[in-house]
Order: C-alpha cells, then structure tokens, then sequence
C-alpha cells in the first residue's frame, strides 16, 4: 500500500525508532506517546484492521506485544498498561493498517481506567446472545 504510512515504515521509507521485529511484525515507538514509552505493535503485511488478518501473524503481533510490554513497562517503571487496538473511525482508528497499542500507565495519569458500564434491559441480553451465536456459525 504505497500510500499507507505504516507499509512505507515497514519499508524503511519514513524512519522509525524501532523496538524489535521478525518476519511477521514490527514494533517501534508511537511519535505521539499517551506516556512516554508508548509503543505499537504492527503485523508487516498490510491489513486494514484486526479482522484481515490472518492467524498466524495474529499470532506473532500477540507475542511480540508481550515481550515489548513488559520492557517498556519496567523501563518506564510503570504500575500498568494497556494493550489496546482500535478498529474502524468509530473506535479512534485513524490509521488503516491494524495496529496493537501498548500504553504504560501510571497511577492517576488522568487518563480512563475503566469505561462507564450500563445495565442491559431484561431480556436483552439473552436476544443479544442469541444472534450472536447465530452470526458465529453464519
Ligand atoms: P490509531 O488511532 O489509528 O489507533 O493510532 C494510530 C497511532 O499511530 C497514533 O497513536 C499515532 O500517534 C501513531 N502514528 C501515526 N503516524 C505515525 C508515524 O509516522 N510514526 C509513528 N511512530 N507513529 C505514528
Ligand atoms: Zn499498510
């Protein structure tokens, strides 16, 4: 994808400040850390979100978030962090090529620790259940 700034990353055409990489994903710092050490991880193929892409690189992209979660964590002296990826403009994704985020948290960062639940109605969970079990075997 010539025009995707993460494929022109993983071709060494924009610089990056790389962690680590294999043959299936890459990691590097995000240039606009939420905490310092922020850190992403991508799968080298170019996938437009998480449901493109295939196991195996899934796979790799989870194991290499861990190993790189846990430096930064300890390198930043963190307390927590975040393993997050976004899908779509709806949920924050700006950069069509799937990504997994790494954010180092510390106590009262002011950022979100949880998100604010609701109930569901009575019933609704249940239907809710149901169609998604449906959709699973579609
Ligand atoms: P999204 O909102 O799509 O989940 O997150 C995209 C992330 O990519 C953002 O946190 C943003 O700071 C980061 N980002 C965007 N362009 C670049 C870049 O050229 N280099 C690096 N290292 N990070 C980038
Ligand atoms: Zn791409």
């Amino acid at each position: 994808m010539a025009n995707c700034i993460f494929c022109r990353i993983v071709q060494g055409e924009i610089p990056c400040a790389k962690i680590m990489e294999d043959e299936h994903c890459l990691s590097f710092l995000d240039i606009g850390p939420i905490n310092a050490g922020h850190a992403l991880v991508i799968p080298k193929k170019h996938y437009p979100t998480l449901f493109e892409v295939p196991d195996e690189d899934l796979a790799a992209c989870a194991t290499m978030a861990r190993a790189v979660g846990k430096a930064v964590l300890k390198v930043v002296g963190a307390a927590g962090l975040n393993f997050l990826q976004n899908n779509f403009r709806a949920a924050g994704q700006l950069v069509e090529h799937a990504h997994f985020h790494l954010i180092p948290r510390h106590e009262n960062d002011g950022f979100l620790t949880s998100w604010p639940g609701k109930a569901y109605a009575v019933g609704e969970m249940e239907k809710l259940l149901q169609k998604v079990h449906a959709q699973l075997q579609a």
